[in-house]
């Protein structure tokens, strides 16, 4: 006789569960050790505190980012930090408090390639399901100089004929600069990906 794991009952919740269980040790409102369980009339395991009962609920994380482009050229990022160190990006990055997605995709290309940019149309979503982020994309016409931010070893302008396609960081770019060369300068809406790599339970 083999137990049922919570993944065999509810396969749904792996993915959830992969990401609160690293996180959150203690409570940030009394100072003691959490533990993970289904709060009652909840339906899925949570971090909750195990003196004042504080339910601590995690969401996603949006990460925004733009393709700046002039002529036939892209604007791409060396990386100086980890994940992917030393690999190239589109900027983007985490989204913060009190901005919009555009300011958040201008932002984060004047702190990565000290570039200002014109941004136009959001054009590719891709859910990130096993890192709990949504990663948004936004066309962008790159207005004057550039040149390495804090957070990258090198910025550079790549011809769209001669991306550097193995040393990119992330799929979620690969995917955006692919569908931004597909659409060449047009609106086609928004291009979706899903991204997926959550452990399959064992049986
Ligand atoms: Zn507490």
């Amino acid at each position: 006789f083999k137990q049922k794991t919570a993944y065999e009952i509810m396969p749904s919740l792996v993915g959830s569960e992969m990401c609160i269980r690293d996180s959150m040790k203690y409570c940030p409102e009394c100072g003691a050790t959490t533990s993970i369980k289904i709060p009652s009339g909840d339906n899925r395991e949570r971090v909750v505190c195990s003196e004042c009962e504080l339910i601590h609920y995690q969401n996603p994380k949006i990460v925004v980012g733009c393709v700046p482009v002039i002529g036939d050229e892209i604007l791409l990022c060396k990386r100086a930090i980890e994940p992917r160190y030393g690999f190239w990006t589109v900027p983007a990055g985490f989204m913060e408090l009190g901005e919009t997605l555009i300011q958040g995709a201008s932002r984060e290309t004047y702190e990565e390639a000290c570039a200002k940019v014109n941004i136009g149309h959001l054009f590719a979503i891709v859910d990130v399901i096993s890192a709990g982020q949504v990663h948004a994309f936004y066309t962008a016409d790159l207005i004057g100089d550039f040149a390495p931010g804090q957070e990258s070893l090198d910025v550079k302008l790549f011809n769209k004929n001669d991306m550097p396609w193995d040393q990119m960081a992330f799929e979620s770019g690969v995917f955006a600069l692919r569908k931004l060369l597909d659409d060449d300068g047009k609106n086609n809406g928004i291009h979706y990906h899903k991204i997926d790599r959550r452990k399959q339970p064992s049986s």
